[in-house]
């Protein structure tokens, strides 16, 4: 489908095509990054000082040796996603620019002071979860002027985005990927592509996702909603950092950019993914010791005990039950628990996969 979708839009661009060219030929620069053709280049997305203190956030870019389209590869909005991070990591050194058609822009660490802090979920300058805060805005606290720069640098320049997670330190997590529809049948057709050939078996049909675009809180839907396809993907847990995980990263957006003709050979494609039509929270409703019953990836019917939660004198004060059959994608790593703490999150299997 994909590849009947791109020959249309080749047809489409076939008299503009040697503006592309021309294009391909002049340097790409995002933030301080500039590489001309063929080349490879790092520098920094310079967040300015505002109400807090700025940061410099790495970015580089590939610019392959033929033209073709712009591919955003952004991860460690939670710097202690470390597998998310690693694996882009290794893609900064892997990716050979003579064997790229078009351009990718790599983001491997969003915030670092989360990682150099091994601070979970929030960027420690300001509280705030680097992923909920799209577009971001120019006077905000680092969190929005950071999500701001990367709107404006490296969503608005792309054509495609994907956006890595996983499981942070207090989160044990099985690997999923998230694919979001626009309604806009084109585009969904080719992200549904994308997150096919990044191969993760189970897929969350994401809906209910914000339509505003001053306020698409996550980067993934702030791309979508600017008419680029785009998926999200996570794996790894608990701060581990599991060679399969990794290779589950890479692998998957090498295929992805087959699938993109950004890159020589077929892409694999998962043949038979779980598609999940909902998730589950299940919230801490106070603080307390938590023993898991299950594991990620578990299996579980409804009423199912996933576990248990103890006072500091061993008396049991909670059994939390699984309000609907699904799978555990993650559950809480660590015996800590606090009011309003994730204690597991389940994905609830789809009747059937979307068309
Ligand atoms: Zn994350």
């Amino acid at each position: 489908m994909l590849h009947s979708i791109r020959l249309s839009l080749f047809c489409l661009i076939i008299p503009s095509l040697p503006f592309v060219a021309l294009a391909q030929r002049t340097p790409f620069a995002v933030g301080t990054a500039s590489a001309a053709p063929g080349q490879k280049a790092t520098g920094y997305l310079e967040v300015p000082a505002g109400v807090d203190a700025g940061t410099n956030i790495p970015v580089v870019v590939v610019n392959g040796a033929k033209p073709g389209p712009v591919l955003a590869l952004v991860t460690g909005a939670h710097g202690t996603e470390y597998v998310s991070v690693i694996a882009v990591e290794r893609l900064i050194v892997d990716l050979d620019p003579a064997q790229v058609s078009g351009t990718i822009i790599l983001i491997p660490l969003v915030n670092i002071a989360s990682f150099e802090q091994k601070v979970a979920h929030v960027n420690p300058v300001d509280n705030k979860s680097m992923n909920r805060f799209y577009p971001g805005k120019a006077d905000g606290t680092q969190t929005d002027r950071a999500s701001f720069l990367i709107t404006k640098q490296v969503v608005d320049r792309s054509d495609y985005l994907i956006d890595y997670h996983g499981g942070d330190l207090d989160e044990s997590l099985r690997p999923y990927a998230y694919w979001g529809a626009t309604g806009k049948d084109s585009q969904d057709q080719i992200s549904k592509q994308m997150v096919l050939a990044f191969g993760l078996d189970h897929i969350i049909i994401w809906h209910d996702r914000p339509s505003d675009l001053g306020a698409s809180r996550y980067l993934d839907n702030t791309a979508s909603l600017r008419g680029k396809p785009s998926i999200v993907v996570e794996a790894g847990y608990a701060g581990t950092v599991e060679t399969d995980d990794v290779a589950l990263l890479i692998n998957g957006t090498l295929s992805t950019m087959r699938a993109l003709k950004m890159l020589p050979g077929a892409p694999h494609y998962i043949e038979n993914p779980v598609w999940l039509e909902k998730t589950v929270d299940i919230i801490s409703d106070g603080p307390g010791i938590w023993y898991p019953l299950v594991k990620r990836g578990s299996y579980v019917q409804e009423g199912m005990k996933l576990g248990y939660v103890t006072d500091y004198f061993g008396k049991v004060i909670l059994e939390p039950r699984a309000p609907e059959a699904g799978v555990v994608l993650h559950v809480n790593a660590v015996p800590s628990l606090k009011k309003g703490d994730n204690i597991a999150n389940l994905g609830v299997v789809a009747s059937k996969a979307p068309l």
